[in-house]
């Protein structure tokens, strides 16, 4: 597959990676939320992991976590951070089939264009075993754009996100939550945060 990614974006996070590692991260009770919902020592795909703060949670916790990022800068920073090896991976290049207890991306899918967005969601779907879990977050709005960092964003609405999830692959149930967050451009953002289970 080609297209599914915008080279902007991860030229940003190549040119920040440091700065991004750097970052106060404050705990994450999303994850452990998720985590609970798997059995112990659980096989996870971490997609756009970034400096690896989330891979290192799993980690710490017994998780069998496989972080990977598209950015070979990031994935070095959350290599040195994590103490092994990280795997660049671009969301498009996903290929595996049926592996994965759960799949975790926290803010990262919001950079897949709109058009390629259930297409990434359906190697997802794959890459999952049936009844496995998977996490993901979007910054939610009305049309695809730039930010001031100029990062590319899908901005899905709830009801467009379901449509791009349905359309990937058949998952029960299927959650979204909304929520608000502070992004690194310092700037609070409207988030949707979607858990779903792909169906047996
Ligand atoms: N998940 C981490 C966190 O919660 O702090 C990092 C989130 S950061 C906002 C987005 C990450 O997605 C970056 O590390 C970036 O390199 C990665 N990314 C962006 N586009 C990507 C793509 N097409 N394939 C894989 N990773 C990508």
């Amino acid at each position: 597959m080609s297209g599914a990614m915008d080279e902007q974006t991860l030229q940003f996070y190549g040119g920040h990676a440091q700065a991004y590692a750097e970052r106060e991260v404050t705990k994450h009770t999303r994850l452990i939320r998720f985590l609970a919902l798997l059995a112990p020592g659980a096989t996870v795909l971490e997609l756009g992991c970034g400096a690896g703060a989330d891979s290192a949670e799993m980690l710490a916790r017994g998780f069998d976590a496989h972080p990977t990022d598209g950015s070979p800068e990031m994935a070095s920073e959350a290599s040195r951070r994590l103490g092994r090896p990280v795997e660049t991976l671009l969301f498009h290049d996903i290929d595996k089939v049926d592996a994965y207890d759960g799949v975790w991306a926290n803010a990262c899918l919001l950079h897949v264009p709109r058009l390629e967005l259930a297409r990434v969601l359906a190697l997802i779907w794959r890459a999952l075993k049936p009844g496995g879990y998977f996490y993901a977050s979007f910054k939610t709005g009305a049309a695809e754009g730039r930010d001031s960092l100029s990062r590319y964003y899908n901005y899905p609405t709830p009801n467009s996100l379901q449509a791009a999830y349905a359309e990937a692959g058949s998952w029960n149930p299927l959650s979204i939550e909304t929520g608000e967050v502070r992004g690194f451009d310092g700037k609070s953002a409207q988030m949707l945060f979607v858990v779903a289970r792909k169906n047996f």
